[in-house]
């Protein structure tokens, strides 16, 4: 028989998942839709479930010493989006997810755990370099969001492990730009995302930051072809050199949602766009 387990503090959720094989449950707005089998059957759970929405202990946003927020795992999009210490980008990227009946219950972590190529706040993360903290009856843990995401649906997390929090750098001194192109401004699963992000010293470009989303098994970032970029100044740096740098960088594949040549365009004439608005033009 299939239990669920709702724990009174995240030491019971540890010790619940290290004991019993289980799913772990935020809002369930994922979870809910893949176990789905019809309106009149339950959901098709083979293990038990560990809801977690509802655990004071991991509802925050907080900004530490060196500038990094915190976000619980528990916290759900409506309530990232209040805080005064979500990183602009982070905001730009969840008003755009779902609608605000999804946004009521899902959780950024949630979209973590989903590991989908479409997991729309995956691209800010990989930009800002943000880290997971993954939290074990033996200790926690703390991996590089890229490392955690190994796969589509899969995650370097072990079994008794549950994630505890996200940590994003806020990097003010960044710029930063987002897109995303669905088939409508809401409710919408993307056929392609774009994040992207600089810093211009004297008319020099001291960092420059591209992430592209849907496009491949999990985020496009590569740091070598951004460093590429980096030292340039400004009036070297035309749209179509970007273009050309990055071309063989995604690997977009065709799908329900778009073509695969309508998505490596789209996400080119981005690429554009925002190195014209980088350019002031
Ligand atoms: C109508 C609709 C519209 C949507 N629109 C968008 C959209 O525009 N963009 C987008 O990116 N997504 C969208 N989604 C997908 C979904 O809402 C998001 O991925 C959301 O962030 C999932 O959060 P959740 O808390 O509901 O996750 P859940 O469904 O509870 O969990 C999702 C996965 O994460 C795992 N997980 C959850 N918490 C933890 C934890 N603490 N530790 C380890 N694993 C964990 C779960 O086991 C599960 O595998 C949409 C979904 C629906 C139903």
């Amino acid at each position: 028989m299939v239990n669920h387990f709702i724990p009174q503090t995240f030491y019971e959720a540890l010790e619940y998942r290290a004991s019993h094989p289980c799913y772990i449950m935020a809002g369930g707005t994922d979870l809910m839709v893949q176990k789905f089998v019809s309106s009149s059957l339950l959901p098709a759970f083979d293990k038990d479930v560990i809801y977690l929405a509802n655990l004071n202990e991991l509802n925050y946003v907080k900004k530490d010493e060196n500038g990094k927020v915190h976000i619980g795992a528990s916290t759900k999009y409506v309530d990232i989006l209040a805080s005064e210490d979500t990183p602009k980008l982070m905001k730009d990227i969840i008003i755009e997810i779902a609608g605000p009946n999804i946004r009521n219950m899902a959780t950024l972590v949630g979209n973590i755990g989903n590991a989908s190529p479409a997991g729309d706040s995956l691209v800010g993360l990989y930009l800002l370099d943000a880290e997971v903290v993954l939290a074990s009856l033996k200790g926690n843990r703390i991996v590089p969001i890229n490392e955690l995401i190994i796969g589509v649906r899969k995650l370097s997390l072990r079994d008794d492990e549950i994630i505890k929090e996200v940590i994003i750098p806020t990097h003010n001194e960044l710029t930063t730009y987002w897109k995303k192109v669905g088939s409508r401004k809401a409710e919408s699963i993307s056929k392609c995302t774009f994040a992207g992000a600089y810093e211009i010293e004297n008319g020099v470009l001291k960092d420059i930051r591209l992430a592209f989303g849907s496009v491949s098994v999990t985020v496009v970032r590569n740091r070598a072809l951004e460093e590429k970029l980096i030292g340039l100044k400004l009036n070297e740096l035309n749209p179509d050199k970007v273009v050309e740098l990055y071309k063989d960088a995604i690997a977009p594949i065709s799908d329900q949602r778009s073509k695969k040549e309508y998505r490596y365009k789209v996400e080119m004439n981005i690429v554009k766009d925002f190195v014209l608005k980088m350019k002031g033009e």
